[in-house]
């Protein structure tokens, strides 16, 4: 048995915050004491969170690793982008895993697990993009479902890779509700997207800026209306992945007024930056080439309405990197041709409590929210994740508010060669991260191994 204590610390859940003790006993959180009431001489090891916040583990239910896309792959692997994970303070990801058209599920799951097995430094899990939905793969969906995978995504956008039209997703969204399973958007209608794209290029239009201009909002709040109606008429719940503009949110808030079951998450990059980067001379705008793309800054205002008031839920990462040199590259003579993805893995936590917290936006308590609790309960993980409870597994992390940092591509640990952040100080940072109990990372340094991260089984939808 492995006896860990932390001490000293102040707790920050969803909901509360307070001083106490945390013993961890075989990975899992055995006793929360009053501060100095943990009998001594009983633990094997004492990290010492004096001054610190003591939070649960953040959860990343959004991210692409080793994922195929335009003839090249994502530039991080489970083994580098899971320690890259760990090392920002995220103990748990859900990526996805993808059905190739004709294929049967069954692969594009084993694909992904083959993909993870021993590499993992933290606890993975997968949602399943299905690319085509017919009555053999409504079918395996219950498969699926009962191997702890309770989550499918389905994209109107990609015509001819990824779109399946409006029959597929009102089929596979009855079939969720059926399952109790959760259908994940990409909510943004490709079809007329890509006649923007080609009569842009007609145009000689080839910039990384027309990648924003040929998506506008419409297109996303088009597709967020119709996700929403078809989910309605299904009776099913619906979670919107990255949703980026003021006319989609609208349509969320529309809908929960309503009381539908709607949920939607937003990330970073939409938060913290905006379509001028896209504008930067040269060729560097492909660096923020990201689908749906950055809008205009007055939209993070709004984002930032949407997670105050609860009608976004969830800051995820859609962590998909590619590298400038011999990826983005391929863009050079065609914005269409820049393989869409941003690296954030890594950056979340970090830029969300500095940009976030500090400057008064959200609550400790809501950050927790956002970054672990809701994606947890959401996704089925929920209560061995997200929180700070007896039984709750120990991903935790010792956060310490004061820890200043610059990010920098050369100091993070995403294996790609840039970050959209680069020579940004932010204030506050985990000094240890726990996964099971044990230390993965402690003052930057990786105190894991590969592999030490397992697969985790989710449990149907429940909200
Ligand atoms: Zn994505």
């Amino acid at each position: 048995m492995t006896r860990t204590l932390i001490t000293g610390g102040t707790v920050v859940t969803a909901v509360d915050t307070y001083a106490a003790d945390l013993a961890i006993v075989d990975g899992k959180i055995a006793a929360i004491f009053a501060p100095g009431h943990a009998p001594t001489g009983t633990f094997d090891a004492t990290i010492d969170a004096r001054g610190k916040y003591v939070l649960p583990g953040g959860i990343d239910a959004h991210t692409h690793l080793d994922m195929p896309f335009g003839g090249t792959s994502s530039a991080d692997d489970f083994e580098s982008g899971t320690l890259a994970a760990a090392h920002g303070g995220t103990t748990t990801i859900v990526d996805f895993a993808i059905q190739q058209k004709g294929e049967p599920l069954r692969k594009g799951v084993d694909a992904w697990h083959a993909k993870a097995e021993g590499k993992a430094a933290i606890d993975y899990a997968f949602h399943l993009i299905m690319t085509d939905v017919n009555e053999r793969t409504a079918a395996e969906m219950g498969q699926v479902v009962q191997e702890g995978i309770t989550s499918f995504k389905l994209f109107m956008s990609y015509p001819g890779v990824f779109l399946v039209d409006d029959g597929q997703i009102f089929r596979a969204m009855q079939r969720a509700g059926e399952l109790g399973a959760l259908i994940c958007m990409h909510a943004e209608n490709g079809l007329p997207i890509d006649i923007l794209v080609q009569q842009a290029l007609a145009k000689g239009h080839t910039a990384p800026k027309y990648h924003a201009l040929t998506r506008p909002q419409i297109a996303e709040a088009e597709g967020t209306h119709r996700a929403i109606c078809l989910a309605e008429m299904a009776g099913a719940p619906v979670y919107m992945v990255h949703l980026s503009a003021e006319r989609a949110l609208k349509q969320v808030v529309e809908a929960r007024d309503r009381g539908l079951p709607t949920y939607a998450e937003t990330c970073p990059q939409y938060l913290f930056l905006s379509e001028d980067d896209l504008d930067r001379p040269g060729f560097e705008g492909a660096k923020y080439v990201c689908t749906p793309p950055l809008r205009p800054r007055s939209m993070q205002e709004d984002l930032w309405r949407g997670l105050k008031t609860h009608d976004l839920q969830v800051v995820s990462t859609d962590h998909c990197p590619f590298c400038m040199k011999g990826q983005k590259e391929l863009g050079k003579d065609s914005f269409a041709k820049i393989p869409n993805g941003m690296p954030g893995i890594e950056t979340r936590l970090y830029l969300l409590w500095d940009g976030g917290v500090r400057t008064g936006r959200i609550s400790m308590n809501r950050f927790v929210e956002i970054t672990s609790t809701a994606p947890a309960k959401i996704f089925g993980l929920y209560p061995h994740k997200g929180t700070i409870a007896i039984g709750a597994d120990a991903d935790l992390i010792v956060w310490d508010p004061l820890k200043r940092h610059t990010l920098k591509q050369s100091t993070l640990h995403m294996k790609v060669d840039y970050t959209p952040y680069e020579g940004q100080e932010v204030v506050g940072g985990p000094s240890h991260v726990l996964s099971h109990g044990r230390v993965v990372v402690q003052d930057f340094k990786y105190q894991g191994k590969k592999g030490d991260g397992r697969f985790v089984k989710r449990s149907t939808f429940s909200l």
